[in-house]
């Protein structure tokens, strides 16, 4: 027998969709009460999430005659007509919530504006306003939500274990907080403060008050672009999740995730951190709501934006600007900031050096000292040297190597972007320390001035240097090709093909000589030089990964030129000669990056005096 739902199990069913949960009801309130102009909100929760939740804010309260209407289906104060959605921007506007919670809990309301002479209470019980009468309360808006799920037992199933829904609520009011700097909030559990969070005047203290001292290993960067502007802190190359638990994304100020922008930030953070980690960031992007759309999602945390690809490529640029000034070596002591404190933007880099002296008399400084490491055949032992015998491709790249170190170093003058032209002061305490020994023939000591020494893993360092040495040549792409001894044809899957029939022309420019042999099959005559011998898996992996507007072979497996890096560097357990450990501070410094090794470990550690005296309980 088929039957016809009720309005009121249809409502339940609908309403599961925005409130799956308690932290979802908390969400939905706060983000009514932002959109009432509220500058102080308080959450609270009495006995367990789901038992009782009431949230109280200062902001305009409901009027009246208003009052019956807001707990209608499709009721909404903040859109008249359709078109309105393009212009909106209240965080609400479905006009659903009020409705939705109404319908699986029972809804208390107290609300008074400024301009009535007594405020109001409203009693709803599932979905129907129950009792109404005057009450004195102050301006704004309080609603106490009790019996959640009670009445739809199935949903009430769903939910999982108090201590995560407790954490869904701390962590929704948290990034509702940080994206909502001008509101301050408070949580409450039985009487205990779970999380505050202040007005603040400053973003900067803002996001300190609420993320704590990890904001002193982020950097704050701010754009206007003309259509929108941002305003972003990211992590350095020292602060990292194993998730993507601290990545932050507020388009007009609502809580947005986006996985394909987290990962193209994910991809400028390549070699600087760890492989298996996550850069964090705080992102805060306004722009004219014409240009996006946030109705797809019930939820409403999910967006399209009309020129997507460009506005998420211009972000991952101020990430790689904001990267580049900030890299440093890791360091014993994370510099702890306070709130107040300023932290270093590359704004100041460039006020301290107006002239830009210091940048040029760094690089001349640079040119100087520089011996390209390749050029030292002091480096190894003779027991390496005996093992490594010269191949006639060997000496080919040894040469090349060499050109490209000579290039490289004029390119610090010419190429290099505006960015990357900051004095690079970061560097400077290891370019003038002195050489104090080595540990189990891996770990470098040097000795810099005002109580600071540093310890450089001799592997991790050379596995840089070789890695922008070998990525420089791949990706300047003299199209390092190799021809094979006699043709190969590769069957391809009807997948295959069409990414085929997109690529071929890239293909070609990246090192491959392939073309079409039948409907199901290509026929191979050239390879790139990165390419394993069995290159069959190699190609197919490259019709996955290259694009369009791919320039280089490279980009199929950074990870073959990792591998590549980390065969061609020095061991552990290799004693150094001085000149060569010279030779490779040197080197490691004429890196663009050569703060960490290219799968993310750290290639120098920065230590303090204050670390010894720690030990020997002097301090
Ligand atoms: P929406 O937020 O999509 O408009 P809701 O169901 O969440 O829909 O709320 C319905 C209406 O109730 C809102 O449009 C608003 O006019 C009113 N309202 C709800 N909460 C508050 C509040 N805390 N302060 C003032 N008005 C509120
Ligand atoms: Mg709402």
């Amino acid at each position: 027998m088929i039957n016809i739902l009720d309005e009121k199990t249809i409502s339940k069913i609908a309403a599961g969709e925005i409130i799956e949960n308690p932290a979802a009801i908390v969400k939905e309130l706060i983000e009514n009460s932002i959109d009432a102009q509220a500058t102080s909100i308080t959450v609270e929760i009495k006995g367990t999430a789901t038992e009782g939740i009431s949230v109280r804010d200062n902001g305009t309260g409901i009027e009246s005659e208003d009052i019956d209407k807001a707990f209608l289906r499709h009721a909404t104060s903040k859109m008249a007509q359709f078109d309105d959605l393009n212009y909106l921007k209240s965080l609400g506007f479905r006009g659903e919530a009020l409705a939705s919670i109404a319908s699986i809990a029972t809804v208390e309301l107290l609300t008074k504006t400024k301009d009535s002479v007594t405020g109001s209470r409203t009693l709803v019980q599932h979905g129907d306003i129950v009792a109404q009468n005057k009450i004195g309360v102050p301006v704004g808006t309080t609603f106490y939500i009790t019996d959640i799920f009670e009445h739809t037992p199935v949903r009430k199933k769903f939910l999982k274990a108090e201590s995560v829904e407790l954490h869904r609520i701390v962590d929704m009011v948290k990034k509702i907080a940080l994206g909502t700097p001008h509101c301050a909030f408070k949580l409450i559990k039985n009487s205990r403060i779970l999380f505050q969070s202040s007005t603040s005047t400053s973003l900067k203290d803002h996001v300190y008050s609420i993320l704590g001292n990890m904001v002193a290993q982020m950097n704050y960067i701010e754009k206007d672009f003309d259509h929108y502007s941002v305003k972003a802190f990211f992590s350095d190359n020292t602060l990292y999740r194993s998730q993507r638990t601290e990545q932050y994304l507020f388009i007009n100020g609502r809580y947005i995730w986006n996985v394909e922008l987290a990962r193209l930030i994910e991809k400028a953070y390549r070699s600087s951190i760890p492989l298996d980690r996550y850069p964090c960031f705080v992102i805060y992007l306004t722009i004219d709501p014409k240009l996006i759309d946030i109705n797809i999602h019930p939820q409403k945390n999910e967006v399209k934006f009309s020129n997507g690809p460009m506005l998420m490529q211009s972000i991952r640029d101020l990430a790689e600007v904001s990267l580049a000034t900030t890299k440093t070596f890791i360091s014993s002591h994370i510099p702890s900031q306070t709130a107040s404190e300023p932290l270093v933007t590359i704004f100041d880099l460039y006020r301290d050096d107006p002239e830009g002296e210091t940048t040029s008399q760094i690089q001349s400084e640079v040119h100087d000292t520089i011996t390209p490491y390749s050029d030292r055949d002091d480096l190894l032992d003779s027991h390496d040297k005996l093992r490594s015998v010269p191949t006639a491709q060997s000496l080919k790249e040894d040469t090349t190597s060499m050109q490209t170190a000579r290039t490289d170093l004029k390119r610090i003058d010419t190429d290099r972007s505006d960015m990357s032209k900051i004095p690079d002061l970061r560097k400077k305490p290891l370019q003038d320390a002195r050489i104090v020994g080595a540990l189990f023939g891996t770990y470098i000591i040097f000795e810099a001035r005002d109580g600071v020494f540093f310890l450089m893993d001799q592997h991790a360092a050379h596995e840089r240097v070789h890695y922008e040495k070998f990525l420089k040549q791949y990706n300047d792409c003299q199209v390092d090709s190799q021809l094979l001894l006699k043709p190969e044809i590769i069957g391809l899957s009807a997948e295959e093909m069409v990414a085929f029939d997109k690529l071929s022309a890239t293909l070609n420019t990246v090192g491959f000589d392939v073309e079409v042999f039948s409907a199901d099959s290509i026929i191979v005559r050239a390879v790139p030089l990165i390419a394993p011998v069995n290159f069959e898996d190699f190609l197919r992996h490259s019709l996955l990964t290259l694009t369009e507007a791919s320039t280089s072979a490279y980009e199929i497996s950074p990870y073959t030129i990792m591998k590549k890096a980390c065969k061609a560097a020095i061991k552990a357990n290799t004693t150094l000669s001085f000149a060569a450990i010279q030779g490779l501070k040197t080197s490691l410094l004429a890196c663009e990056d050569p703060y960490t090794c290219p799968h993310g470990r750290p290639t120098v550690v920065r230590l303090d005096q204050r670390d010894l005296e720690k030990l020997f309980l002097r301090g």
